[in-house]
């Protein structure tokens, strides 16, 4: 076998060559015993790392050289120390504490090791505190983004309920720029109404007035009156000059005084340039002044949330005219509804006017002539018999002659009246023919049957009794009936129908009158 060049030599097996490895490398080696699992030895990284010297550290547990809580306590530890007696190396992220009590990440790899004659637990452990911190770092970059982002989703979707928005923004800000945050918008009058506050400052000892408790006040009465003009920022860094509590609500000064209030940070919401209200902060104890970024941030807020405030106000008084419009709307279709019905009843009016009677109240003679062509058609198709009557006042002339014009339109009323009494069926029609003749149809009635009808009006006729002393057919007002029946044909006209009736009449007339006669018979 050739041999190496000397530097490359394997090391001798010399201890004091293995003992200034151990303590060269850049990791600390702990050695620990298997059932207490107390500290054997430490290579010279440990005792820097951890801030002991060797010998203090001898003896020592894992769990002194952590938190000590769960689970970094001498209990987990031990759980450790057997897990990799029992299998496999593994490596865990573990919260070291050094000699001074400053807490560190160390990743820790656990071996189970054989060391002479003994079984050990070997242990490297790595500082990893940097990359601890770049990752909660990372996780509270994230927490942000995500905060950011509900916020943001907030502000756009908020439609006219944006109150809700209003309050996680000042929860956002209470914990992402802290600590008070109070959103104020400006009413119609001008004054400042307190919308939302953080909170966290609502409960427990810190106490403060909701909302509701706060009555709005001027503007001008604040001590936020200069963002009346300024688009800028008011920022107060040291309150301890000023007089600060002078402007500041009642509500708010035990407050003040007992969390030590030293900064304030408002903010103007505006939209267009018109003020709609104002973001405020406060900040007290120990805790640094509001930055240049918080400031930055607030107002990037501050000019989305005057555009959700300005819609959601835009969107409520739209609501609130569709409202009116429908109401309007409402009354005008009532109104067109009640115009329409008296319309519809005037025309009903129109209508009756059209086809009745002044004078009697029966249907007229234009009515009588639409409705004797449809029942005479309507026969012709049905095939059924149909009866017209027709009467005549016996010497009307003589009674006006008599008893005077008006006295004989007094008459003719009651003549209606009898007709009315006398043909109640909804299928007979009584009307007034002309002058002093009236006439009736009598669908579905033969001959025999209008003629027993023809003889019940002239009945109730007589029966009234108007006196008629130049009436030679009787003492009274009669009538004089002709009647014709007949089954029509396609052929047959209202008027054939009509002049077999005034034939028949003539017949009554002829023969007495106060009777009825029928067609067939005269
Ligand atoms: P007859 O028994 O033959 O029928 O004798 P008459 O006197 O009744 O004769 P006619 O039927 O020819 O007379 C009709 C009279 O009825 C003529 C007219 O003065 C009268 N008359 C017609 N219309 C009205 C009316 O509306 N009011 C009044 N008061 N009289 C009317
Ligand atoms: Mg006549
Ligand atoms: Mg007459």
């Amino acid at each position: 076998m050739e041999s190496l060049p000397i530097a490359y030599q394997p090391v001798s097996d010399s201890a004091e060559q293995l003992q200034a490895i151990y303590d060269s490398v850049h990791d600390a080696i702990l050695v620990m015993d298997c059932e207490l699992g107390l500290l054997m030895d430490v290579n010279r990284r440990a005792t820097e790392m951890f801030g002991y010297s060797k010998s203090e550290l001898m003896g020592m547990s894992l769990g002194s050289l952590s938190l000590g809580l769960a689970p970094y306590t001498q209990e987990d530890a031990l759980g450790w120390i057997k897990k990799a007696q029992e299998g496999e190396p593994f490596t865990l992220d573990w919260l070291a504490r050094n000699q001074s009590g400053r807490l560190f990440w160390v990743e820790m790899n656990l071996l189970k090791a054989k060391l002479g004659s003994a079984e050990r637990i070997l242990i490297t452990a790595r500082d990893i505190s940097d990359r601890k911190r770049s990752e909660s770092e990372h996780s509270a970059r994230l927490k942000r983004a995500e905060s950011q982002n509900a916020v943001s989703l907030a502000l756009a979707g908020a439609g006219p309920d944006y109150e809700a928005a209003l309050d996680l923004i000042v929860r956002y800000l209470a914990v992402q720029v802290g600590d008070l945050c109070v959103m104020q918008l400006l009413d119609e009058e001008g004054r400042l109404v307190t919308t939302a506050i953080s909170q966290s400052y609502l409960d427990g000892d810190k106490c403060l007035p909701g909302p509701a408790d706060l009555p709005p006040r001027a503007l001008e009465d604040s001590a936020l009156s200069p963002l009346k003009t300024s688009r800028e920022a008011l920022s107060i860094y040291d309150l301890s000059g000023v007089e600060p509590l002078a402007k500041v609500p009642e509500a708010y000064h035990s407050y003040f005084r007992n969390y030590q209030i030293h900064s304030l940070l408002a903010i103007p919401m505006r939209f267009q340039e018109k003020l709609v209200g104002i973001i405020a902060m406060a900040k007290g104890g120990a805790s640094r002044p509001y930055s240049f970024e918080d400031q930055s941030m607030l107002q990037s807020l501050a000019d989305r949330t005057a555009l959700t405030i300005t819609n959601g106000k835009l969107y409520r008084q739209n609501l609130l005219q569709a409202e009116e419009l429908r109401q309007i709307n409402a009354e005008l279709e009532k109104r067109v509804a009640e115009r329409t019905s008296q319309l519809e009843e005037a025309n009903e009016q129109l209508r009756l006017m059209a086809s009745t009677d002044a004078l009697t109240g029966l249907a007229n003679r234009r009515h009588f002539d639409t409705v004797l062509e449809a029942e005479l058609r309507r026969a012709c198709r049905t095939g059924k018999e149909i009866s017209l009557l027709l009467s005549d006042v016996d010497f009307f002339k003589r009674y006006n002659d008599c008893y005077g014009h008006i006295a004989g339109d007094i008459c003719l009323q009651t003549v209606g009246q009898v007709m009315r009494s006398t043909f109640r069926r909804a299928s007979e029609l009584p009307a007034r023919y002309g002058g002093e003749e009236f006439a009736i149809i009598l669908p579905g009635v033969s001959a025999e049957l209008a003629l027993k009808a023809a003889n019940k009006l002239r009945a109730a006729m007589e029966a009234k009794e108007i006196p008629h002393e130049r009436s030679e057919a009787s003492p009274h007002v009669t009538l004089s009936i002709g009647i014709a029946s007949m089954v029509p044909s396609p052929e047959t006209r209202s008027s054939d129908l009509i002049a077999m009736a005034d034939s028949a009449l003539y017949t009554s007339k002829q023969t007495g009158r106060n009777r009825a006669t029928t067609y067939q018979d005269c």
